[in-house]
């Protein structure tokens, strides 16, 4: 599989002819050899998105949503593929990816339906004999730059309401999990839009995806990844002052109030804290108890977490509870925290290691880990630990817990859990935080706005706010004649 560039509707291998290796984290075996595109190739693909867009932002929005459902009637037919590829390159459960590629088809068919619904408006002048239209119009050639954890998902975010509005795309996908994400896009191409609308690369992220960044012919960047390159994508955008819709890291809290009701939040706050393995950006990463509840609270949780399976295989396991961590880099980072934490007097109540038994052995595992007895300045209470851990603190009021919980750089989501409605008010407003779930462990909805305040972004995707992403605005003031004039 080493032609995975699509560029101007042509399949092709890297000019270089140079490739890498994806291999599978749960076991350390090769899956596939994927193209490192080049600077040349990213330019060949900006260059044939730019000329395709001039066709794809005129064909009727009617036209441009018969294409798009199209192509995800060719995605679901490769569904079970696709799954299974994003379960071996990534190592999440079977389920879990036949889950996002699921969802990733509705947030396109969603879009698709959204492209003939684009309107502006219109005024009258309130000076004189004029009339004011304003026009939506697609921004131009996207540059599309996704993360590992959500490969196919965080596409669809990006190309669904990209290609409503009329956006042609560069899309390069992660190069730990380039497969899934690569038939996703392929699909636009098998069902027959046309050349140049969406491109493929593969390769190295800092030189192809630095391309797509700086190349003038990009004039919208939506990336989803890590603060730290969201930061120098920002910095690069601003010199030539494109748009950015960048989703970065995050720290939830979730927040235990004397009231909640133990049966739903535990097995809700465990969900959030473990699925994936602790690496999504919106994964619960500290947790906050009231003090009444908070011994009761822990050894539930506790309990429940020293009960959850870890697979070295997500295709024979497919609802297994959570797989490998990703990547060594990512063990690594939550070895440190676990050391970091346990070194300034945490306790740990479950996990703190690796698993030991043989099917664990070339894998990138960690077991599930909870620990109390938590510091504010512990790494793991102020950085995205992006892993299988959950620390526990105690809050007397519920001022003291909302300012625990917004003691971080970021802001992306957060989760109460009360039974008192003036409660839940009053944390939904005072938590800084993008999204807030009250009583429920996802605030993912596609017709609700998703993104970060403080170090967790800029933008905001899904819902209507997610399409204007894609467009500007235009002002076309009119000045007309009267009968005298
Ligand atoms: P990165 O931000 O490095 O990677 C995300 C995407 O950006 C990948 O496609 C990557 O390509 C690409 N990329 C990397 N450098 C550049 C660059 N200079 N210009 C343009 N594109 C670039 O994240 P990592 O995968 O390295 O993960 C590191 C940490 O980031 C995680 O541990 C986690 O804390 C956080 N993260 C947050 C995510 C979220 O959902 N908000 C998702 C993923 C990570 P390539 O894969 O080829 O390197």
């Amino acid at each position: 599989m080493t032609e995975t560039l699509l560029i101007n509707g042509q399949w092709r291998a890297s000019s270089s002819g140079e490739t890498f290796t994806v291999t599978n984290p749960a076991t350390g075996a090769a899956i596939a050899d994927v193209s490192s595109a080049t600077i040349a190739d990213t330019q060949a693909a900006l260059l044939a998105a730019e000329n395709a867009f001039p066709i794809w932002s005129e064909m009727p929005g009617r036209e441009r949503a018969r294409l798009m459902h199209r192509a995800m009637n060719v995605f679901r037919a490769k569904l079970d593929e696709a799954s299974r590829l994003l379960t071996q390159e990534h190592g999440k459960p079977l389920n879990d990816s036949i889950k996002e590629c699921r969802y990733s088809a509705d947030v396109i068919d969603f879009y698709a339906d959204e492209s003939r619904r684009i309107e502006g408006t219109h005024f009258s002048g309130d000076m004189g004999p004029t009339h004011s239209f304003i026009l939506k119009q697609p921004i131009g050639v996207v540059a599309a730059i996704t993360p590992w954890n959500f490969p196919v998902d965080l596409l669809a975010w990006k190309l669904g309401p990209g290609l409503a509005a009329g956006c042609t795309f560069v899309v390069k996908p992660p190069s730990e999990a380039p497969l899934a994400a690569t038939i996703f896009a392929r699909a636009f191409h098998e069902a027959g839009l046309p050349p140049g609308v969406v491109n493929i690369i593969t390769g190295d992220g800092p030189l192809i995806g630095g391309e797509m960044v700086t190349n003038p012919i990009s004039r919208k960047i939506a990336f989803t990844g890590s603060t730290r390159t969201g930061i120098w994508i920002a910095e690069q955008a601003a010199k030539q002052l494109k748009a950015v819709t960048l989703e970065l890291g995050g720290s939830a809290p979730f927040i235990v109030c004397r009231d909640a009701d133990l049966d739903i939040a535990v097995p809700e706050a465990l969900r959030r804290t473990f699925s994936h393995t602790g690496q999504i950006c919106i994964s619960v990463n500290r947790i906050f108890v009231q003090r009444e509840r908070f011994n009761e609270f822990a050894e539930r949780f506790a309990d429940a977490a020293s009960k959850l399976h870890v697979t070295a295989d997500g295709i024979a396991e497919p609802d297994a509870d959570m797989g490998p961590m990703i990547s060594a880099a990512g063990l690594e980072t939550v070895r440190q925290h676990v050391d970091d934490a346990r070194e300034r007097g945490a306790k740990i109540l479950v996990g703190g290691a690796s698993p030991t038994e043989p099917q664990y052995a070339n894998g990138l595992f960690y077991l599930p880990t909870v620990l109390v007895d938590m510091q504010r300045d512990m790494r793991m209470m102020q950085e995205e630990t992006f892993g299988p851990v959950a620390p526990i603190a105690a809050f007397d009021s519920l001022e003291e817990g909302i300012a625990m919980a917004n003691d971080t750089p970021y802001g992306l989501a957060a989760y109460v859990y009360t039974q008192d409605l003036d409660t839940a008010f009053y944390a939904a407003r005072k938590l800084r935080a993008g999204g807030i779930g009250i009583n429920v462990n996802d605030i993912t909805d596609i017709r609700g706005p998703f993104g970060g305040m403080k170090m967790s972004g800029i933008g905001r995707e899904l819902g209507q706010p997610g399409l204007d992403a894609y467009m500007e605005t235009k002002h076309v003031r009119y000045r007309y004649r009267t009968p005298n004039e």
